[in-house]
């Protein structure tokens, strides 16, 4: 199966792709998880993408189409795939329309304050990646990870200013996905703004 996850930054998507991935068995692409380590490892696309992440604006088109064309070809995909952050722009969807054919596109709905509010306490482990929420999900140790005991950091693009923007670039860009999916009647939508076991109920319910 073919699936795309759309919603709000904050809206849970990464944490539910992981939980549906493994249920399905195919791979989880984030091109968000994608960019970053490009960012660590100090690749090209790396280099160009963290200036545009970091101030919670979007990677130009030509770059993100690439990195999904060279992503989707790969064996692992055979059988499907799930994308989390891909499509975000109107050429991106018209692009994954030429290259694939799209299963289901499932909307995670919440509102801004309930994103605001998840991803402004969100603290990510520097070193292995690992998220926290200082309310929902904190760390056993204040500003460590439970996992590997690396320093837990706000992200650049979690700070308020950039939140702000990433909401506001939704919007404008990647809110006209939504129509979009709901014309070829790909589209389903599940309130994101519960908990976790509620959410990957109902989202398990909608792909079976
Ligand atoms: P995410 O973890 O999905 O919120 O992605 C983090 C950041 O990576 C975004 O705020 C964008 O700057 C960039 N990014 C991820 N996916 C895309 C995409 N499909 N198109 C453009 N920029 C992207």
């Amino acid at each position: 199966m073919r699936i795309i996850l759309l919603g709000l930054p904050g809206a849970g998507k990464g944490t539910q792709a992981k939980i549906l991935t493994e249920e399905l068995n195919i791979p989880h692409i984030s091109t968000g998880d994608i960019l970053r380590k490009a960012i660590e490892d100090k690749t090209p696309l790396g280099l160009k993408a963290k200036e545009y992440i970091d101030k919670g604006h979007l990677v130009p088109d030509d770059l993100m189409i690439n990195l999904i064309k060279e992503r989707i070809k790969r064996k692992d995909c055979r059988e499907g795939f799930l994308l989390d952050g891909f499509p975000r722009t109107m050429p991106q969807a018209e692009a994954l329309e030429k290259i694939s054919t799209i299963d289901k596109v499932i909307k995670l709905k919440v509102e801004d304050e309930v994103a605001i509010e998840r991803l402004s306490g969100r603290r990510t482990c520097k070193k292995c990646g690992a998220m926290y929420h200082i309310i929902y999900l904190p760390p056993k140790r204040e500003g460590i990870c439970d996992r590997c005991g690396g320093e837990l950091i706000i992200r650049e693009d979690d700070k308020r200013e950039a939140i702000l923007k990433r909401l506001e670039v939704y919007r404008e860009e990647t809110r006209p996905l939504i129509g979009y999916y709901r014309k070829k009647e790909l589209l389903t939508i599940i309130d994101g703004g519960r908990s976790k076991e509620e959410v990957i109920k109902d989202l398990l319910i909608s792909i079976r």
